[in-house]
């Protein structure tokens, strides 16, 4: 079982995020720290799964700058057998579409059984790529699977997803695009040997060129016009007295200053 798993670097969680002054149309990176988008963990942790059960190799992809060579080392500290970083000055400012049909030319390279993805890039959360991805390549595409059971003979894939009040099960046929929702599986950390090992493996690296792509056709169709910080958060007010007294001031609250009621 071949397993590609996408990774995107994002912001860490805990970056306070300022737009650029400029133009508003994208966000100050310098002196942000990346890391791997947690829904890709639990996907990169499922992929070690499958291959722990099923045997065959793990691929880590990611498309990016320099920079997201940390989050290929990192698979293969964890258990990636290889690693592929897509890399190009034409990608700079690429949109959703750009980045699937580029994901997609890589691993029409890559001997692939299942490709896995998280199933939104935590910050921007568009939650497009996986499905682009797999129309661009003509493969079934199961979305949000909360698990997956690859049948015996590795020809096909259960997906179970969590939906309003219950569950839902799709059959796939394998190859098959199948993007991760967080789960109760605990993420593995790299142990020590793990990152010494991983320092020595070779990252291999796609420019366009290699994937017969051309950045002029790459080009965002969807553009950003504007980001805005969210609305500041007004402080809120303790109502005084006994529970009627407060009670009563509420309702005078909702009904003058707030006008719900
Ligand atoms: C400088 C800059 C300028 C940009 N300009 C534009 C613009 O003009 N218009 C516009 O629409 N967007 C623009 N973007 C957004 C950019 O193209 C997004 O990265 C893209 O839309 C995909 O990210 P996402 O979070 O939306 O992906 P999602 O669809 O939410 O990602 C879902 C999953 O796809 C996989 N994935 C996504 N991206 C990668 C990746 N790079 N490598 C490996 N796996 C990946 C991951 O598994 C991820 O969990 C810009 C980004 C940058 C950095």
């Amino acid at each position: 079982m071949n397993i590609v798993v996408c990774l995107k670097q994002v912001p860490d969680t805990e970056t306070r995020i300022r737009i650029k002054d400029d133009a508003g149309k994208g966000i100050v990176r310098e002196n942000v720290k990346f890391i791997i988008s947690p829904f890709d963990e639990f996907a990169l942790e499922e992929a070690l799964r499958l291959k722990e059960k099923l045997g065959g190799q793990v691929i880590a992809l990611s498309l990016g700058p320099d920079r997201a060579k940390d989050a290929l080392r990192t698979a293969l500290a964890v258990g990636a057998d290889k690693a592929v970083h897509v890399n190009d000055g034409g990608l700079a400012g690429t949109d959703s579409l750009g980045v699937a049909r580029t994901l997609a030319a890589a691993i029409r390279k890559l001997d692939h059984d299942v490709v896995l993805f998280g199933k939104k890039g935590v910050g921007l959360d568009r939650g497009q790529v996986p499905a682009q991805v797999a129309q661009i390549l003509g493969l079934p595409f199961a979305g949000q699977a909360t698990e997956i059971t690859v049948s015996d003979d590795g020809k096909s894939a259960t997906v179970d997803r969590e939906i309003e009040g219950g569950r839902e099960r799709f059959e796939v046929p394998l190859p098959a695009v199948i993007s991760r929702e967080k789960s109760a599986n605990e993420l593995r950390h790299a142990a020590l040997k793990g990152i010494m090992a991983a320092k020595s493996k070779p990252i291999q690296a796609f420019t366009l060129a290699d994937l017969g792509l051309d950045a002029a056709a790459l080009q965002p169709k969807v553009l950003v016009s504007k980001m805005e910080y969210p609305t500041e958060r007004t402080a809120g007010r303790v109502l005084q007295g006994d529970a009627a007294t407060a009670a009563r001031e509420l309702v005078r609250l909702l009904h003058e200053e707030a006008k719900v009621i």
